[in-house]
């Protein structure tokens, strides 16, 4: 039986796209990656900082959880899970708590995989998909000719849909002009309106053609007005990043406020509680379409998820402007049609840094 000798963390202090790292070591040195969520961008933070929080969680709270524990089966990893959770549960469940465990979680999904010498799909499993389409998410941009530039790179990379994180609704409908109408159109507001100002918006991009519309409403805890909202607007709406639990998701999904489901698995756990999510939107009968805006181990979770999830629909690749990167300089998935295909190698099949 193979036991835990180190959970330990990597920040890489990117001024833009910080990454959290999470390293599950095993006492004959076998070791699975993973990643937290990557904090908010803070104004006059020294780079890194935002993760900082998380990362002294674990290692304070959760790594002495964790060492001399076996971690050989996907029951030793629900044991764990539930360890993390209980002991943690004072703290608030939610948030960088959840957000922590989901780094831990994420690499004993990796280290098993791998002991196993199978990639994460076999224990999550059966893959129910033969592949599944990536849209860009673009950065917030602001100019549409920077929007339009962004989205034609990743149109000339074979990628087919692109999403705007944009909230100007002259500039969606002028970049829809401009990018015709073969392309599908997402539109993130990140959460930049009000009840009124979201309905407003929705009504006036009802020509923007859009796969959805995604958090137009702060606070996002606001089930029952994003409810009315998608009871008015012309187009499907898309919610769930910031919630940090199943409970969370069944709050969401029984509000009847969207239309689609994007849990980010950085934030609410892990894989483990991920199988009870995708569940949850097959029984509610939801797409689901994983968030994530990470070149990193958590977007290869999502991968591994979303191929074993009857619901999964879209991933999303984050699709920075030429020049940007993330610092654990995990290329692009490689893509077929626009779409990802099943992984075959061993754990999440992670290779940066
Ligand atoms: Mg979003």
């Amino acid at each position: 039986m193979a036991r835990i000798a180190n959970v330990g963390v990597e920040v890489l202090a990117d001024p833009h796209n910080p990454q959290l790292l999470v390293r599950v070591t095993a006492e004959d040195s076998l070791t699975g990656t993973g990643e937290t969520w990557w904090g908010t961008y803070q104004p006059g933070a020294p780079a890194g900082m935002p993760v900082l929080p998380i990362a002294v969680l674990i290692e304070s709270l959760l790594t002495p959880l964790c060492v001399g524990q076996p971690c050989d089966s996907v029951a030793d990893i629900e044991a764990l899970w539930q360890r993390m959770t209980r002991a943690t549960l004072q703290y608030g469940h939610e948030g960088i708590v959840s957000t922590a465990i989901s780094g831990v979680d994420i690499a004993l999904w990796d280290l098993v995989a791998k002991r196993q010498g199978v990639p994460v799909t076999v224990l999550l499993g059966p893959v129910v998909h033969k592949s599944i389409p990536v849209y860009a998410s673009l950065t917030w941009l602001g100019d549409a000719d920077r929007v339009c530039a962004d989205a034609q790179r990743a149109l000339q990379h074979g990628i087919r849909a692109v999403k705007l994180h944009e909230a100007n609704v002259e500039l969606i409908l002028d970049v829809r002009r401009r990018l015709g109408p073969e392309v599908t159109l997402m539109v993130d507001a990140s959460a930049r309106f009000d009840e009124h100002g979201a309905i407003d918006a929705a009504d006036r991009l009802a020509d923007a053609d859009l796969a959805w519309f995604e958090e137009p409403l702060y606070p996002q805890s606001d089930h029952a007005a994003l409810a009315r909202v998608r009871s008015v607007a012309p187009m499907p709406i898309a919610a769930g990043e910031n919630e940090f639990s199943l409970a969370g998701f069944k709050r969401l999904i029984a509000s009847g406020a969207v239309d689609i489901l994007q849990p980010e698995i950085a934030k609410f756990g892990g894989i483990t509680p991920a199988r009870g999510v995708g569940r949850l939107a097959g029984a509610a009968g939801i797409p689901l379409c994983p968030h994530n805006y990470s070149l990193g181990p958590s977007l290869l979770a999502n991968i591994h998820w979303a191929m074993t999830a009857p619901a999964a629909r879209w991933l999303e690749v984050p699709w920075l402007s030429e020049g940007g990167s993330f610092p654990c300089a995990m290329p692009m998935p490689a893509l077929v049609d626009g779409c990802v295909l099943p992984p075959t190698a061993p754990g999440l099949g992670y290779t940066g840094r």
